[in-house]
This record gives C-alpha cells, structure tokens and sequence, in this order.
C-alpha cells in the first residue's frame, strides 16, 4: 500500500508548485545567503580545488571510514587535550552524516544495550529521531522540554520527568540548538541535568547536528557534551557537517562512542564494523576529504570558523528583524522568543490554522508545528514574512 509522504519534505514539493513570486520555503532546514541562495562556503571550494589538485584514487575506504577525518571529528567535539582522546579511550566512526550516526549509534544499543531499549526524546524533537529509534528496535520514552506558554525551556519539566526515567535508560540531548524549538538550557540548567542523569545511571545520546551554528563559537555550542564528559559520563555522540559545512548532500558525520577505558574501545569499534558491514559496507569518501581538509589545514580551518561565525551571526540578525518588523506591523503579541531562541529554527508559536493561512494566503511553507527555517529568512523578505504573521496572529 501506497505510504504517507514525508511531512518535511512535502513541504518542499508544495513550495515548488507555488507559481507566487514572494512565496518563501521556511520548511527545510538548510542556511541560504541573504539573497535567498544555497551557500556554499569558501573553505570548501578551496578543499576541494586542494582535494583535486592531489589526483587521488578512489579505492574504497575502510569500514569506519578516513582516519583523517574521524580523528578530527572526534577532536572537534571534544576539544583538542580532551582527556578521552588523550587515552584513547573513545572509537570514532565516519557515518552518512547525522541521521547515519544516529541509526548506526540506535543500532547499537538496540543490540547491545541490554540494561534497557528505552529511549527517552524531549518533547518535541526531530521529527526523524523516532524512527530512527523505532527501526532500530528501541522503545520510544519521552520528556517533557519546552514549554509553549513561555515557548522557552520547561527546565522543571525536565527535571521531574528525568527523575522518574528507570535507571541505566538512554536519554537523547540535543547539544545545542535544540531542533524544533531552538531553545536550550543554560550552562547551569546543563549542570543540574548531567547531576541528574548520572543519579539515574543514564546513558546520554548526544545528538550535535549545529555545533557552531547556535551561538557562532564552535567551543561553546560542544560545552554540554564536554560538560559530561568531564562529569565522567561515557556518551554516545553523533555529529553532522551538513549545517555547520553546509556539506548536506555529501552526507559526512561522526559516531563517538565514548568508552571505559582503550580495551573497551577497541572491542566496541569491532562490533560497530559488524554491524555497519552489512549495511553500507563502507562510507564514502568526498565529503570525509573535504572535511577533514578543512580541519587539519590551518589556513582552511580559519577560513572555516569564520564562515560559521558569519551564517549564525546573520541567522541573529534576521531574528532581531523579524521581531522588529512584527513590532512596527502594530502586532502586540510577546515576540521575544524569537530573539531568545537560538539555532536554525525559530518555534513561532503558531498554531495549525493560522499556518495553513500563512501558507494558503501569503505563499509561505513551513511545518504544521510552527516552526520556521530563520536560514531562508533574508533581509528582502523579512518584511512580508512579519506582515503575513501579523495577519494570521492579529
Ligand atoms: N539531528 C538533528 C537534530 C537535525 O536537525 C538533523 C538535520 N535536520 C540531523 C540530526 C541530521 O541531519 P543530516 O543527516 O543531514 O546530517
């Protein structure tokens, strides 16, 4: 039988039979340029003439994909005299990008973790977290995070529901820039969970789709994840370049097992093989070389950060414009979540119909939950989109 289609992706295809000039595409979650363009950045075209200019073959890599990249990746994360790398305690896998290490690191427990197949995602998440966990056989658990009358962080909420969640549970974390919502707990919110979740004997699934691009400062968006590490708590980490390289079709991320001690991550890094043979064999290679050229090539590296710097930076901008425009439209509504929301995504806090208005009556797609892609936000259509929200919210 014919199957649903995908909820965020249909967005798109609806955006494409539009035939309305000012129609905007807030839905998928990808950064353009303030001409509304596809961005790709210099230090990747400069990977890539360095990549091509070396005429290297193109034999397959191995399982866990390039050394060179998933050395860097894990050190991106961790940062660099981080005590794990330093040990050698932790196994670090290349995937197909984020939603790959998400399944591969699901697969995982799934076979694995026996204390428990229970995992628990904040409410909301990605909408793809629960089949990604669901097909790998785990059971979905939720808690409780944002909190739409305050559209900001429901900290108690959290609390309360990770105080009751079975010992030695799997609890997923966003680590920063929590998608949908764009809201994230302060460092001393990070604090009070990490004491928490070790109480509980919790195992953390990090998942960091946007280090860099909440606050623009690569070191800040990864201090949760080094936070509990250095709280002694052995995660589980996946990372995607697709954001913060805007390498999305080439599809590069890292699983990072953080392990007991070098022998146990050995033992884990034969089993991740097992299990990732079967189902890709191994990864590709483009995208892995042009990341971890960018990483290990100083000049690229610094061309890099700045570049990060500059898409969160215009990202902030155009959030300060919305409220500003929606303010100056007369609408009198607390629009301060929108400033205060960080990331990708702003969760507008519009309900159903009035998105179905925004999209039938001013050409603007986004998903039914409210959520806006500030990346397809320019300083050209920041007006009308202010205009067409005030008209629905009015
Ligand atoms: N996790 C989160 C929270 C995301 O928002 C995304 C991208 N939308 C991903 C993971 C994975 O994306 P990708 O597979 O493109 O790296």
């Amino acid at each position: 039988s014919m199957g649903p289609p995908d909820p965020i992706l249909g967005v798109t295809e609806a955006f494409k039979r539009d035939t309305n000039p000012k129609k905007m595409n807030l839905g998928v979650g990808a950064y353009r340029d303030d001409q509304g363009k596809p961005f790709v950045l210099d230090c990747v075209r400069k990977a890539e003439a360095l990549i091509s200019s070396k005429q290297l073959d193109k034999e397959y890599l191995a399982i866990g994909g390039l050394g060179d990249f998933t050395k860097s990746c894990a050190q991106l994360a961790l940062g660099a005299d981080s005590e794990v790398l330093k040990s050698g305690r932790n196994i670090t896998v290349q995937t197909i990008s984020g939603t790959g290490s998400l399944r591969i690191g699901a697969n995982f427990l799934s076979r694995f973790h026996s204390a428990s197949r229970d995992v628990y995602l904040p409410t909301p998440s990605w909408g793809n977290h629960t089949p990604i966990f669901r097909d790998a056989g785990m059971q979905l658990k939720a808690y409780r995070y944002y909190d739409p009358s305050t559209c900001g962080f429901d900290f108690k909420g959290t609390l309360d529901d990770i105080s009751k969640m079975p010992e030695r549970s799997v609890i997923l974390l966003h680590a920063c820039a929590h998608n949908p919502t764009g809201v994230d707990p302060k460092p001393e919110q990070w604090k009070e969970i990490a004491d928490l979740v070790k109480k509980r004997d919790l195992l953390v699934f990090f998942d960091m789709a946007y280090q860099g691009f909440a606050s623009g400062d690569i070191d800040r968006d990864a201090w949760a994840v080094r936070h509990f590490i250095e709280q002694g708590h052995n995660i589980v980490l996946s990372q995607s370049f697709a954001k913060n390289m805007g390498l999305y079709g080439e599809r590069v991320g890292g699983l990072t097992l953080v392990c007991k001690d070098a022998e146990e991550a050995k033992r884990v890094e034969s089993q991740l093989k097992i299990l990732i043979r079967p189902i890709y064999s191994n990864p590709p290679m483009n995208g892995a070389r042009i990341a971890a050229t960018i990483l290990n090539t100083t000049e690229l590296y610094n061309i890099w950060l700045e570049e990060v710097h500059c898409m969160a930076n215009r990202i902030i901008k155009m959030r300060e414009q919305l409220a500003a425009n929606l303010k100056s439209e007369g609408s009198t509504h607390n629009w301060e979540h929108v400033t205060d929301q960080i990331g990708m995504f702003c969760f507008t806090g519009l309900k159903p119909d009035q998105v179905e208005r925004l999209t039938k009556e001013f050409s603007v797609y986004m998903t039914k939950d409210g959520r806006i892609s500030m990346a397809g936000v320019t300083s050209g259509n920041v007006g009308y989109l202010a205009h067409g929200i005030h008209a629905v919210t009015k």
